[in-house]
């Protein structure tokens, strides 16, 4: 019952509590992946923001450049001005300029137009001449500011009023902005100069405010629902939103877009009507799975675009491809500008990487086609279209992106999955060890229970055992006393059985005394013996008492030699225990037999008899302490459990051994063998 009760306690203590925490940890292993991908896609995603800040930067300084290199006096031969412009620079593809009313002077439309202007005027000729809009990018956040900021005051305001009331705010809300971002997140570089003014002055004074601008970019990019609900708004608008060219591979791309707040649906739809100028692109550049982009399509004249600057640079979708137009308003009101060299252009942006491979990742820029600037080392066969995270760089290069790939793709995985091995492994020796050393002291809390319990029967077993000897004396001495007149044959034999039942008490108490001295504390007085003689002593001692109990008794000596060298009062405590039990164990068939024989090295006294024999898994067990085969008292058998210990103690002390075996025909052979002495060695 006890002994239930404690496996119960183990298993709710140890057991259960291990295999949870095997399963948490488990558990936490298969997480790994999920969040060393998101480590990398934050850490990759902060240098794709910064990569898509540089591209922006770099074209305000292509303007910057191209406008320096710009000097168109008033009433000038702009024919000849424009050519010097041209040479001076390698940006400058097709060079033009306007009148104040937008009427086109230069390149010239009659015969004196080489083939790249007649190109140049079939393309922007319209456009130029503000007679037809062209489609232009903007930020949607830019274009929805006032919504997003009005919902930020107003998420504002709400999370400040319980604390107003004394309640805790909760710690974030859909719409809450956090701190604004290191980086002006996803701001596509001004393209015009007062609006690069604006953003510097901006910056500048950030400490103080942002520009209003940045606030809507920044609370754009950080809330998904503001996300959701500036897109939905935007459809709802007739606005066209703009697939991406790429399609980022992170899972947590909150940040980078609002792909995750956009309904599916929502994004069929916007891919099913794609703005008229990017049909043709679309068609092969989009990836099956559509990210919407952050900028909106609206079409604007040039006039519209000239009235808010003095410059500026109009990215144009010419059928498939992308061509950027500058222009600069001269002092006369009109307007100077040229169709900018692709090429160099694509040098000036792709030359702001200075580190595009890194043994972790892979990082460049990508055109509207989704095709990388300047391909980095390492890249063949790389999907470019499946980024690990992705950035648009802004208005001012529609559908290009910053992007950043893994150098070895399944570098994550692998990682993750030998982190997991590793938290498997220890879970495992974990658990084992736990299982194990539990089942381990289980098992000797057990064993110390079992030998308590075998004590306490012990000790009831002693008193039995001093009992029954000391009643059959004290009933002998009545005899004697009582009847005075015995035949002489009679009282020899009370006397004898008197010796006898005092040897078994003396037998019994030696054992208890041997057994609660330490081990091997017994001192023995070691003395050369004949071990037939001692033998045949003993068995003669027991004759009558085993014989009156209806025991034949036979004793056989051995043929040859059988010195040993032994204390003979423990040879004799040997033989007594060995004796006691062939009698206690025996019980229709009374017959007991003690040999003696020689082996080369050994003398065997062997004690047999036609008892209960001993079960075969019980054979080694019987010479452990307290050991009973059937401790119950029921079984009728007095004992100790210590006679067999005791009795191979000595005989291992005398250097021999004990053991049993089963005897033919039923019954138990019990063998104590002991070391012969040598022929010559003197007898002490
Ligand atoms: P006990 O005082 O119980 O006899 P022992 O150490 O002498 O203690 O013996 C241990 C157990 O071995 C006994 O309880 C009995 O079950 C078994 N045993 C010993 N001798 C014999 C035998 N001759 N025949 C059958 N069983 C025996």
């Amino acid at each position: 019952m006890r002994s239930r009760s404690l496996g119960f306690i183990f298993i709710a203590a140890v057991i259960v509590p291990s295999i949870l925490l095997a399963v948490l940890s488990i558990r936490s292993a298969g997480r790994e992946e999920a969040w060393m991908e998101k480590q990398m896609a934050a850490t990759l995603d902060a240098e794709v923001t910064h990569a898509a800040g540089l591209a922006g930067a770099e074209v305000g300084r292509v303007i910057d450049d191209l406008r320096a290199a710009l000097d168109v006096p008033p009433g000038g031969d702009y024919g000849r001005i424009l050519s010097r412009w041209k040479s001076s620079t390698a940006l400058v593809a097709v060079p033009f300029m306007l009148s104040p009313r937008y009427g086109i002077l230069w390149p010239p439309s009659d015969t004196r137009a080489d083939d790249e202007q007649r190109r140049f005027l079939r393309e922007n000729g319209t456009f130029l001449s503000d007679r037809a809009a062209t489609t232009v990018f903007q930020n949607i956040a830019v274009r929805y500011q006032d919504e997003i900021l009005a919902e930020t005051s107003r998420a504002q305001n709400i999370a400040a009023a319980p604390q107003a009331q004394g309640e805790s705010a909760p710690a974030t809300t859909d719409t809450e902005v956090t701190a604004p971002p290191a980086q002006a997140e996803s701001a596509p570089a001004p393209s015009t100069v007062p609006e690069r003014r604006a953003a510097s002055e901006a910056q500048a004074g950030a400490a103080g405010a942002p520009s209003a601008r940045q606030m809507a970019i920044d609370a754009f990019a950080q809330s998904p629902g503001i996300q959701t609900r500036v897109y939905e708004e935007a459809r709802e608008k007739g606005d066209q939103l703009n697939a991406r060219v790429v399609e980022p591979m992170a899972k947590d791309r909150s940040a980078a877009g609002a792909d995750k707040s956009l309904p599916a649906a929502a994004l069929r739809d916007e891919a099913a009507k794609p703005a008229p100028a990017l049909k043709a692109l679309k068609k092969s550049a989009v990836p099956a799975k559509e990210q919407p982009s952050q900028f909106v399509l609206t079409s604007r004249l040039l006039s519209q675009i000239a009235s808010q600057g003095d410059s500026g640079l109009i990215p144009r979708f010419i059928g498939e491809k992308l061509v950027f137009l500058f222009w600069e308003r001269q002092k006369d009101g009109r307007i100077a500008g040229c169709e900018i060299a692709a090429s160099a252009f694509r040098g000036r942006i792709a030359g702001v990487l200075t580190s595009t491979w890194s043994p972790v990742r892979i990082l460049t820029l990508l055109d509207e086609n989704g095709e990388p600037l300047a391909t980095p080392p390492d890249a063949a066969g790389r999907d470019w279209r499946r980024p690990f995270v992705s950035r648009e760089i802004g208005e001012s290069l529609p559908r290009w992106e910053a992007a950043a790939y893994l150098t070895r793709p399944d570098s994550i995985s692998a990682q993750a999955r030998s982190s997991s091995l590793v938290i498997w492994i220890m879970v495992m020796i974990l658990f084992v060890s736990v299982a194990g050393g539990g089942t381990m002291v289980l098992s000797s809390v057990y064993g110390e229970l079992r030998l308590a319990q075998q004590k306490a029967t012990f000790v009831t077993n002693v008193s039995h055992e001093l009992k029954t000897p000391l009643t059959s004396i004290s009933l002998f001495v009545d005899l004697l006393r009582r009847k005075g007149s015995l035949p002489r044959s009679k009282k020899e034999q009370y006397l004898s059985l008197m010796a006898s039942e005092t040897e078994r008490l003396t037998r019994l108490i030696n054992n208890v005394l041997d057994f609660s001295r330490d081990n091997g504390a017994r001192r023995y007085t070691m003395r050369t013996v004949d071990a037939s003689l001692v033998s045949g002593q003993i068995v003669e001692s027991q004759r009558v008492r085993l014989e009156s109990r209806g025991f034949s008794l036979s004793f056989e000596r051995a043929a040859l030699d059988s010195l040993v060298r032994a204390d003979p009062e423990a040879l004799k405590q040997v033989l007594l225990n060995l004796l006691s039990n062939a009698e206690k164990y025996s019980t229709e068939k009374k017959e007991i037999a003690v040999t003696i024989a020689r082996t080369p090295a050994s003398v065997v006294i062997t004690v047999r008899d036609r008892g209960i024999g001993i079960p075969e898994k019980d054979r080694e067990r019987v010479f452990r302490e307290f050991y009973r085969v059937d401790d119950s008292l029921s079984s009728g058998v007095q004992g100790t459990g210590l006679g067999l210990t005791i009795a191979r103690r000595i005989a291992r002390d005398h250097g021999g051994d004990i053991t049993c075996a089963p005897r033919d025909g039923g019954g138990t052979d019990f063998m104590v063998c002991l070391p012969a002495m040598d022929e010559g060695e003197a007898p002490a």
